[in-house]
């Protein structure tokens, strides 16, 4: 399973934020590696069963430094219609 993190910051940095440029790093991350694992747990080693091929996941952080609140967005990409129902019914368990 191949996982990408695409983590940007928007707006003007506020003039005394609620981040500093090194906890945003830190939030960062931990958000990283906290959906890294839960998706690892999650779809440990998943592949459709029709074409042998994992889901790739593209992971969206964005912050934004006006509202100082973060973003996340999934993207799953896979070889068919069926796996990727499969995959997001995994993704919706809870835990
Ligand atoms: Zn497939």
């Amino acid at each position: 399973m191949e996982i990408t993190f695409d983590f940007e910051t928007e707006g003007v940095v506020q003039e005394d934020p609620f981040l500093d440029s090194y906890e945003l790093a830190l939030l960062f991350e931990q958000t990283r590696q906290e959906i890294e694992s839960g998706l690892r747990r999650k779809l440990h080693q998943v592949i459709c069963a029709e074409h042998g091929q994992p889901p790739r996941i593209t992971i969206s952080g964005r912050y934004n430094h006006d509202s100082e609140q973060m973003d996340i967005q999934y993207h799953i990409d896979t070889c068919c219609q069926m796996f990727l129902v499969r995959v997001v019914k995994m993704l919706n368990v809870q835990g």
